[in-house]
């Protein structure tokens, strides 16, 4: 049994640079496999896992596109109940943003095909990021590049380009993905906020009596308790683990044995989500009211962001 402090990692502020690359990172966290990555192993791994339907990794993909105001318009004629996973604001002249990750562009594509501006994302995607849409075929269709005279093109906006936005557009189209290691109480709280893409340690697949964990479980240590509540807990948690190791050894799977494991189990979490979420999120989990082991994490994360992205972030006070 061992203990880690609790901590966080800004992951990818703005860059989109190699977004497999990222998605492999995050993804592996769920298995623990990061020790698997080499050189261009993200686009097998990526691959499978979009073969197997794991499309809640792709979530961390994120894109934003400008239209013109003809093209952009037609995203108003998809059904609004399409719409709840994008975000879709006028830009600063005549134009759209639209912005969104792989899979609901992916999901809309597959309930309306036709929809003009959808199917210039996808295609455009499709050429880009082919493993992450495998299973989808767009068409290039009349009416999404310069062959109509109407139309002009559309591009996706690079993260400069979403950084030069107005305060209001930012909030709304760019992205932030911060990992964070905390317990399993604390994740639990996380992943309440509901407008984020989330990717977790599984205690269904990762098997603590492994070598690859060194046989140990990891656990973290509330900075509240004294010393002598530390060491009593260990002494509780030693216990857990000797039963945790004996089931597996019994037999019984991880996800079955994972049944003993404490609250105080770390845990490593990855949150995606716009700027707009992060504030509300930031704001939450930083109050007086937030669990002390939230707020350790978060208040430094809010710090970083002030320094990195003032505009953004400056508002929200702090109350140590
Ligand atoms: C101090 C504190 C104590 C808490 N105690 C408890 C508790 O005892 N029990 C408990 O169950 N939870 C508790 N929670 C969790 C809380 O109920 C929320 O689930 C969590 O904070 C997520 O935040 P949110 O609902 O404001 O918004 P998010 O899920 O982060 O969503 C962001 C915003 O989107 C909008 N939104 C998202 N989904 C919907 C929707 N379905 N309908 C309408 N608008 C939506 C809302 O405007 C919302 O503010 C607590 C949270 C805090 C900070």
């Amino acid at each position: 049994m061992r203990t880690v402090k609790a901590g966080y990692e800004i992951i990818d502020e703005l860059e989109n640079k190699n977004v497999i690359k990222k998605l492999e990172k995050i993804a592996r966290l769920c298995y623990k496999s990061e020790n698997k990555i080499i050189e261009d192993s993200c686009y097998n791994f990526i691959s499978g896992i979009v073969r197997r339907k794991h499309e809640a990794m792709i979530e961390h993909a994120v894109f934003a596109f400008e239209f013109d105001c003809y093209l952009g318009c037609s995203i108003l004629d998809l059904d609004v109940g399409l719409l709840k996973f994008i975000n879709f604001t006028s830009g600063v002249g005549d134009e759209f943003i639209v912005s969104g990750n792989a899979r609901a562009f992916k999901d809309i594509y597959r309930v309306d095909s036709k929809n003009v501006a959808i199917n210039s994302i996808l295609y455009f995607l499709c050429n880009k990021y082919p493993v992450l849409f495998e299973d989808i075929e767009p068409r290039r269709i009349k009416g999404d590049t310069a062959e109509n005279e109407e139309v002009r093109d559309f591009r996706m906006l690079g993260c400069n380009e979403i950084c030069g936005l107005p305060t209001a557009l930012r909030l709304d189209h760019q992205y932030l993905t911060v990992k964070f290691i905390v317990d399993r109480g604390v994740s639990h709280e996380i992943v309440r906020h509901r407008l984020a893409a989330y990717a977790q340690e599984s205690t269904r697949y990762c098997n603590y009596s492994n070598d690859k964990f060194s046989g140990s479980i990891t656990l973290i240590h509330s900075e509240c308790l004294t010393e002598f509540q530390r060491k009593r807990r260990e002494d509780y948690f030693w216990k857990t683990q000797e039963l945790y190791d004996l089931e597996i050894s019994e037999g019984l799977t991880p996800q079955i044995a994972r049944g003993i494991l404490p609250t105080a189990l770390k845990t490593e979490i990855v949150v995606t989500a716009n700027l707009r979420e992060w504030r509300h999120i930031l704001k939450l989990r930083t109050a007086k009211t937030a669990h002390p082991q939230m707020r350790e994490v978060m208040i430094p994360l809010l710090k970083e962001l002030k320094t990195k992205i003032p505009v953004i972030f400056d508002d929200i006070e702090i109350s140590e």
